[in-house]
């Protein structure tokens, strides 16, 4: 970058650069908006950044995103142990609660099984899932992975893993969008694929 601009500005617009779906227009675009904003907004931005590493951190349980450990949903009593419901990411827990349907409790894999991207079993969290399982009470895992070839593929190994352990493994109801992620779908789709799973 161009030695005119002052090296707080172009650390700036690199950090923003590395956020996705954030090119270098749009991150110039932010770093020179905040610059003419009051000082109260970058601050206020500082400050929440600084807070999103230092005051969260993963629930040991469910692998949830939480300020406290266990997790609301793991330590919420009212839940139903019995089943629990496999995402790629913490987004799509948020998009399952959205449903308002679903009672049990959840398992979060940080990802997909992706050999392209040389993510295999042993770097998402189905040690931890097949532990939970073990020990557990759970009777139904609802595999509820991405559509698509990474979230079929993650489903069908974690099925292969849990098979013979008396428990059934449930995957989401096509019709979901191919391809698609579960945090874009909506609270009545996503509603009728949980109710229309069937086992794998
Ligand atoms: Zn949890």
């Amino acid at each position: 970058m161009s030695k005119a601009i002052p090296e707080p500005v172009t650390r700036l617009i690199e950090a923003f650069s590395r956020l996705p779906g954030i090119g270098p227009k749009t991150a110039s675009r932010l770093t020179y908006f905040l610059l003419r904003s009051p000082d109260d907004m970058s601050l206020e931005l500082a400050t929440a950044l600084n807070n999103l590493k230092e005051k969260t951190t993963f629930c040991s349980v469910c692998g949830n995103i939480t300020v406290d450990d266990p997790c609301a949903i793991c330590d919420d009593t009212q839940r139903d142990r019995r089943t629990i419901a496999v995402v790629e990411e913490p987004l799509d827990v948020l998009a399952i609660e959205r449903t308002g349907s679903y009672e049990g409790v959840f398992h979060v894999l940080h990802g997909t099984i992706s050999p392209v991207n040389g993510i295999g079993p042993d770097d998402l969290r189905i040690r931890e899932l097949i532990e939970r399982v073990n020990e557990g009470e759970a009777l139904e895992v609802i595999i509820a992975t991405n559509p698509g070839l990474e979230g079929d593929a993650t489903a069908m190994y974690i099925q292969r893993e849990l098979a013979d352990r008396g428990i059934k493994v449930t995957r989401l109801a096509r019709g979901l969008p191919m391809g698609g992620d579960l945090e874009y779908v909506d609270a009545v789709t996503l509603s009728r694929a949980l109710q229309g799973r069937s086992e794998l």
